[in-house]
């Protein structure tokens, strides 16, 4: 028995022994790859490339391996405006080159045939005999003309026109007492006294003391019971009768919103009835109204 199984003995670790060796030889395997990976990873660069320029070829920026040639310059020629110059670089070689002037004339500035670059101003046309073809004045440019002793051309120009002479203030538009003793403003204007535009306007107005305030209100009340012209009504109602300054009733009537050929219709209109019209004429021109409105108010009542 015992023999036996040492018989088995010797046939298990001979079994045994042959695995082993094996699983040597894969350990060293396994441990050999992955060495060599490592250092695969160590020392291989995986490149990035930069374009080739004119300057360098294409170039790694990791390790700075090149590959290839440097690009050419691509030239581009000079102009008046630029130096020849590397259109992938910008690289210049010299300067730009002189520009090619045609000189100023009567009406062109120095130009450059090449570029059309403009230097300065045209020099302008010489006239020696101007001749007035048309008078200036205040309202309107005048005009003349000559002939260009360079050019010879025929040549027109615009005189400006003069200054205005201006006025002193003028009133325009007066400004109207009102029958409640309120003013409402009118305009006075500066004007030109050659061409009679209006060069600046204002505002007219004035501030009433309280014996215009109150010879006002007083006008218009009596106006609707005398229907008389302005004279009667200054001297006579305001003056006499009422006692202001002549100077206020002059002032305060002077400047009444009134229609005084329509006083004259009204009183002919109420005093026609049963009077002859050499009687209405009479009354009529002691109350202040002009020959010429009392014919006018005759008519309107049929006389
Ligand atoms: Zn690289
Ligand atoms: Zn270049
Ligand atoms: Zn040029
Ligand atoms: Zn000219
Ligand atoms: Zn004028």
């Amino acid at each position: 028995m015992a023999y036996f199984e040492n018989d088995k003995v010797i046939i298990y670790r001979g079994i045994f022994m042959e695995n082993k060796k094996k699983l040597i030889i894969i350990a060293s395997a396994i441990g050999a790859a992955i060495v060599a990976a490592v250092l695969i990873l160590v020392l291989v660069c995986f490149h990035s490339w930069n374009d080739a320029t004119c300057d360098a070829p294409m170039t790694c920026d990791k390790c700075g391996k090149t590959k290839g040639e440097s690009l050419q310059h691509e030239w581009i020629e000079a102009t008046c405006k630029e130096a020849k110059h590397c259109m992938l670089c910008g690289l210049t070689d010299g300067d730009p080159l002189a520009h090619t002037w045609i000189e100023a004339t009567c009406e062109t500035a120095k130009t450059c045939s090449v570029c059309s670059t403009v230097e300065g101003d045209p020099i302008g046309h010489a006239v020696k005999d101007w001749k007035i073809t048309k008078e200036t004045s205040c309202s309107a440019e005048g005009e003349r003309t000559g002939t260009c002793d360079r050019c010879k051309k025929e040549c027109v120009e615009k005189i400006e026109k003069l200054p205005h002479t201006k006025s002193d203030w003028q009133i325009k538009k007066d400004f109207i007492i009102n029958s409640d003793g309120t003013v409402t403003a009118g305009t006075e204007a500066i004007v030109c006294v050659v061409c009679k535009a209006e060069l600046e306007t204002r505002e007219y107005t004035t501030e009433l003391t309280i014996s215009q305030k109150n010879a006002a209100i007083c006008a218009y009340d009596e106006i609707n019971f005398w229907h008389c012209g302005p004279d009667f009504l200054i001297h006579t109602v305001l003056a006499d009768f009422e006692d202001y300054p002549v100077a206020d009733a002059k002032f305060v009537v002077a400047h009444m919103s009134m229609d005084w050929d329509e006083q004259a219709i009204l009183y002919a209109r109420d005093n026609a009835e049963g009077s002859s019209r050499a009687n209405l004429v009479d009354e009529m021109t002691h109350y202040g109204f002009t020959k010429a409105q009392i014919d006018k108010a005759l008519k309107e009542v049929g006389y």
